[in-house]
């Protein structure tokens, strides 16, 4: 099997899109902007889903599951909310169909019209909050740690494979507290959350910080984020946490009583990962040949491949792969070894190296003979010759390094695309070379955003939460800025 995978410099959008159908992750379906998950490409998904609930629990969350359809009203009772999802909204308006009376085929039943009209969710606030009046009313009850696996619906105009779909998977937590600083520490406990996953487990580096008013979550008070950087240049928002206020419990009517006796309006947050996250991961490490998992996300972390000809051979072979097998499984690897006599060794390099398994073995009668494996990593490439009673401990270290490496990589990346600017000249012209993250002086307006926006497609991407106030002059208008930000174009 050839790769012929476009490279990322003759063409870096259609590399990722080949790459996605190429390496068994996804493809598009028959509706546009909605995708079909591969079996390949969920193993991943669900890897990710299950370091990010762990860490969810450990932060004291429980799982929960609320309905996919929001009955209109729901939707405007936050002013700011619906404003900022109503030109995403799939609305449900019948229950029925039937045959056309001229035969014409099937029709949406006139008489089938549902009294109150119900939107898809888009994400659920609405009637989660609505939820929370019946479950929350004394102290007692607080905090509310609730957390949902869902797919959600935004009816987007420009779609890419799990970058940015109509339908995409995610979680979402609803937290609900007595007091604001409560609900802030949680939205940014979960944005360090987020962080910890992207760089531990899928060795993305981000960046944390805060959202301008008009990149902010419809609805919140304060949107905490974390940024990350493809290889191409351009920054990606990652995961968000929403600091809400009181504005969905003043839309919905939630209030508890106090210790003091008195009635008040709960303190509310939110946060959320998607699908977009494998957008992430594939972008940020895989190469031209393709994909490049860590370690710690790869559904399969190490593939053995026997080179033989014949049954013999082959017995021979998996007389001595057997037990590496169960050893590496009883150490919680997931190993496969392709014994498969459809496919040719070539073919099977190929694919796996296309479908970035970071270990790959291989043993002929030459290794065979001499008690050794052959073994490659993918990240690099490289390949060595380990004598047989060494290659688990080979295996082992691999298994990190490539995990640390990629990461390193990724990040001195990440950090030579960060360029402090004093002019808006260079400003323009850094995003024209070079790409990256931009950091400069921004006067805090939202007029200036845009323009800069109009002029230049980059936006901002978040006031960096470890940058230090700096006293400087808007590299538009010259007016008075205390802070650099990070602009950059984005996905
Ligand atoms: P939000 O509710 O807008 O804060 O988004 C929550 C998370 O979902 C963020 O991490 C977004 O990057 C991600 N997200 C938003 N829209 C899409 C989309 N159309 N496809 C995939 N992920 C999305």
């Amino acid at each position: 099997m050839g790769k012929n995978l476009t490279t990322r410099s003759e063409d870096y959008s259609k590399w990722y899109n080949e790459l996605v159908v190429k390496a068994d992750l996804a493809e598009n379906s028959g509706v546009r902007g909605c995708m079909v998950i591969k079996p390949y490409g969920y193993a991943i998904w669900e890897k990710m889903q299950a370091g990010l609930d762990k860490m969810f629990k450990e932060t004291g969350h429980e799982n929960a599951y609320f309905p996919l359809f929001i009955p209109k009203s729901y939707l405007s009772k936050e002013a700011s909310h619906v404003d900022g999802f109503a030109k995403e909204c799939a609305v449900v308006t019948h229950y029925r169909l039937k045959n056309a009376e001229d035969g014409s085929g099937i029709i949406v039943d006139p008489d089938a019209k549902l009294e109150e009209e119900l939107i898809v969710r888009p994400t659920s606030e609405t009637i989660i909050w609505d939820t929370y009046r019946k479950w929350i009313q004394s102290y007692r009850d607080l905090p509310l740690l609730i957390n949902q696996w869902a797919n959600v619906v935004r009816w987007e105009m420009r779609t890419r494979l799990f970058l940015r779909t109509a339908e995409f998977l995610w979680q979402e937590g609803h937290t609900a507290h007595a007091t604001e600083q409560e609900a802030i520490d949680e939205a940014i406990q979960m944005m360090n959350v987020y962080a910890e996953f992207a760089e531990e487990h899928m060795a993305v580096p981000v960046i944390k910080g805060v959202k301008t008013e008009s990149e902010r979550f419809a609805g919140a008070v304060e949107t905490y984020c974390i940024e990350a950087l493809m290889q191409d240049g351009k920054a990606l928002q990652a995961g968000t946490s929403h600091f809400l206020g009181q504005n969905f419990a003043k839309a919905f009517d939630v209030k508890f009583a106090s210790k003091e006796g008195n009635k008040e309006f709960v303190w509310a947050t939110s946060w959320g990962v998607s699908t977009r996250l494998m957008g992430a991961l594939i972008m940020t490490h895989s190469d031209d040949n393709g994909l490049v998992l860590p370690p710690k996300l790869a559904p399969i972390q190490v593939v053995i491949v026997p080179i033989y000809k014949g049954l013999e051979q082959l017995a021979g072979i998996s007389e001595k792969v057997d037990p590496l097998v169960k050893e590496l499984k009883s150490k919680g690897i997931s190993v496969k070894y392709d014994d498969r006599d459809t496919q040719k060794p070539g073919f099977k390099f190929n694919e796996y190296e296309l479908k970035g398994v970071p270990v790959r073995l291989a043993i002929g009668q030459r290794d065979l003979a001499n008690g050794t494996y052959e073994v490659a990593r993918r990240d690099t490439l490289e390949k060595t010759t380990v004598p047989a009673d060494e290659v688990v401990a080979k295996i082992e270290f691999l298994l990190e390094d490539i995990q640390k490496t990629i990461y390193k990589k990724a990040f001195d990346y990440r950090n030579e695309h960060i360029t402090e600017v004093d002019t808006y000249e260079e400003f323009k012209q850094v995003l024209e070379t070079k790409g990256g993250f931009v950091s400069a002086h921004w006067d805090g307006s939202a007029e200036t955003e845009e323009r800069i926006k109009e002029e230049t497609k980059a936006t901002i991407r978040c006031i960096p939460l470890h940058v230090e106030d700096e006293e400087g002059t808007c590299i538009l208008t010259g007016k008075p800025s205390s802070k650099k930000v990070l602009f950059a174009k984005a996905y």
